[in-house]
């Protein structure tokens, strides 16, 4: 339960960085710092978690008895109760969720990046309010997460939302995208990160290197080579949020990572997303939903692993 002034404390590991913060029940910053990740040193990693975890109690006089949510880049396998898919690949295998409850000398309640950028945006942030929404975040990697009434969806395989490692779309079998690092081929992820989009610009012309500022400044001069590289990319997103639509249909939908900070997204994308979503009728489709910039940023991370646990009603 959370301590007794409604301090909640939340880790966001990160593959460089390990950020720390304390919330109060207001969700102002009560205590926050940022530690170097000790990658590929598991043991280390504990301890210094450890660590940061008593100077975060230290600092704030009534936070001993805070819950503690820890956002990781990657998930939990339910079935043997190691970390899989993260990229901080130190992690993988380890019993992460059992060895961070023994070095806090608590429970913990862990969940991937982006389920954590949806916790923290829907209860003080972009989406605040919203009975069910989904956050994608769209940076070196793409992952999803949802949130009903205020709290994270895990799901029952831990996996809600983690729609970047399925199959892009296709109509036509036509393969948009390309072998992904998780093993399999034409995973969402590899046509919508961040790298996949410089990629593509990078492709439109004949290896021009720019990354995604150089990208977004182009566009807004006029340049036509990046205009449709954009374009598609936002095509791409609509085709691949549809998807979203079909099954859960939000009622908002939250933009974080890199990708989403290029302004035009926002104008364009309602409209990518309505040219893929089902339809028979005559008229068009109608597709209301606000897709929105995430309000937290980089911030959402550690903001929402604390908001894994709930505030006493
Ligand atoms: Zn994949």
């Amino acid at each position: 339960m959370p301590g007794p002034q409604g301090f909640r404390i939340g880790f966001d590991v990160g593959g460089t960085k390990i950020a720390v913060c304390v919330l109060d029940e207001a969700g102002n910053y009560a205590f926050k710092t940022e530690i170097a990740t000790p990658r590929n040193d598991y043991a280390t990693f504990l301890q210094c978690a450890a660590e940061i975890l008593k100077v975060a109690r230290e600092a704030v006089p009534g936070a001993a008895g805070a819950t503690i949510g820890v956002g990781i880049p990657g998930e939990i396998d339910v079935v043997a109760n190691t970390v899989k898919n993260a990229n901080s690949t130190f992690l993988i295998g380890e019993n992460l969720e059992t060895d961070l409850e023994r070095a806090f000398g608590q429970k913990v309640r862990l969940a991937n990046d982006a389920q954590c950028l949806i916790a923290s945006e829907v209860q003080d942030g972009a989406a605040q309010g919203a009975a069910v929404a989904f956050g994608v975040i769209l940076g070196t990697g793409v992952g999803g997460g949802i949130a009903i009434n205020g709290e994270a969806w895990r799901g029952n395989n831990r996996l809600a939302g983690e729609w970047g490692h399925n199959p892009f779309p296709s109509r036509d079998g036509e393969i948009i995208g390309s072998p992904c690092y998780c093993g399999r081929n034409n995973c969402i992820e590899t046509v919508l990160s961040g790298p996949a989009l410089v990629a593509a610009y990078a492709d439109a012309t004949a290896g021009e290197a720019a990354q995604l500022p150089e990208i977004e400044a182009k566009v807004a001069d006029g340049d036509p080579v990046a205009r449709e590289v954009l374009s598609e990319y936002i095509d791409h997103l609509g085709n691949a949020l549809a998807t979203v639509v079909g099954v859960l249909d939000p009622d908002v939908i939250v933009l974080g990572g890199g990708v989403s900070s290029i302004s035009s997204l926002y104008r364009e994308l309602p409209d990518r997303v309505s040219a893929h979503m089902f339809h028979s009728a005559p008229t068009a489709p109608r597709f209301s939903t606000p897709i929105v910039k995430s309000k937290w940023g980089p911030d959402s991370g550690v903001r929402g692993a604390a908001r894994l646990w709930p505030l006493p009603r």
